[in-house]
């Protein structure tokens, strides 16, 4: 039998993104151990803040391209509580995102099996959502600048750019990704009242590529309203499309209602497949925690499972995801910032086991 084999570059980064992919990495390896039809070839790179400290670069000038003969990143986190948090976004993660072309930021969020929502009226079956995040311009597009630095004159701009082609690809992706799901059901977000020419622009794209997806119910959503509805009425989202900073934000906001940061995952994706996408856990480097063997891994456990997905392994992410419910559906198992006194290594053991158990 022919074993595929994925090529992986693992970025692990800093503080508990070492200690998150190191779990990862585990739980991808007993999966292709236990599968045999496919098997990982992993290749670790050292690029973060200790980098930076070292050489001034998080990562080599050619790192992005480095990155382009692999078929999937799994990254971790990056960021130091002494190095400011621009140079870390600009000199890491957006530094792969944009040369990749890694335009579409999916972020799904459901009540895993065992956590509660800290709203007391939310179930399981009231928050399943999709976020899509235009990963490549808007808000983030680095235009701007500083002048007059320390006088009373002194501006400071940040431009945000929204192109139609940019536009038009994120909304035909959102559209394409609500009418995979069973509700069909898709909400655009902007400011389109306050920023009166990108978010109009949005507006007014979203209506037409909505004309290509008849099957779709769709609806606008100001940002500031958006955050109301998500915590009043969960049930009435499904997909929802919005900027780089609205989503960035909103997401956030729907980790926090699904349970914790701690168990969210998110997929860069290049979906034309040009080049490969990346793959990371939403929360931070945190700092707070590191070191202490306490980070949940279930935010990476989910993130390879969306890789694996990506990779064409459908059924390994089911059994991965099945094996994810079944350890957080044990409140022995749950971590501290669920609430728990689980570790980072008893939570990946008996993820392990648990799909050692099923085969
Ligand atoms: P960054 O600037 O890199 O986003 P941050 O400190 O702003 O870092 P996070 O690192 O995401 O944000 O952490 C926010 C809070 O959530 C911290 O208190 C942290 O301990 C907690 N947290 C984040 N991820 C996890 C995790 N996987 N397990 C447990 N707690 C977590
Ligand atoms: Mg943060």
């Amino acid at each position: 039998m022919d074993i595929r084999t994925h090529r992986i570059a693992a970025i692990p980064g800093d503080g508990i993104g070492i200690e998150v992919v190191a779990a990862g990495l585990e739980v991808l390896e007993a999966l292709a151990d236990r599968d045999g039809g496919f098997r990982f070839d992993v290749e670790s790179f050292d690029w973060g803040t200790d980098r930076y400290r070292r050489t001034g670069a998080f990562m080599p000038e050619d790192g992005a391209d480095r990155l382009r003969g692999f078929d999937a990143i799994l990254f971790g986190a990056v960021g130091a509580p002494d190095v400011a948090d621009h140079l870390t976004l600009w000199g890491l993660r957006l530094a792969i995102c944009q040369p990749l072309d890694q335009y579409a930021n999916v972020r799904p969020t459901r009540m895993l099996p065992g956590i509660r929502s800290p709203l007391r009226h939310v179930g399981e079956s009231e928050l399943d959502w999709v976020i899509v995040r235009e990963n490549s311009e808007g808000e983030y597009a680095g235009q701007g600048g500083r002048s007059h630095p320390g006088l009373p004159l002194e501006v400071a701009t940040d431009v945000s750019i929204f192109t139609r082609a940019g536009v038009e690809r994120i909304m035909r992706f959102a559209f394409r990704l609500a009418q995979s799901r069973p509700r069909k059901l898709l909400t655009v977000v902007t400011k389109s009242n306050a920023q009166r020419h990108g978010m109009v622009l949005w507006d007014q794209i979203a209506g037409e590529v909505a004309r290509e997806f008849p099957d779709v119910r769709w609806d606008k959503m100001l940002v500031d309203a958006m955050t109301v509805r998500m915590v009043q009425k969960p049930a009435s989202l499904d997909t929802i499309v919005a900027t780089n900073l609205h989503a960035d934000i909103l997401s956030d906001l729907a980790a926090a209602l699904a349970g914790s940061i701690g168990v969210a995952p998110t997929a860069n994706l290049n979906p034309e497949r040009d080049t490969p996408s990346m793959f990371e856990p939403i929360h931070g480097s945190a700092f707070d925690i590191t070191g202490r063997g306490i980070a949940n891994p279930v935010a990476t456990f989910w993130t390879a499972a969306m890789m694996l997905e990506h990779l064409g392994e459908a059924e390994a992410a089911g059994r991965l995801m099945t094996a994810v419910g079944r350890v957080t559906a044990d409140e022995d198992l749950h971590t501290p910032d669920l609430g728990g006194r689980a570790t980072t290594r008893q939570v990946t053991d008996a993820l392990i086991a648990a799909l050692r158990g099923r085969n």
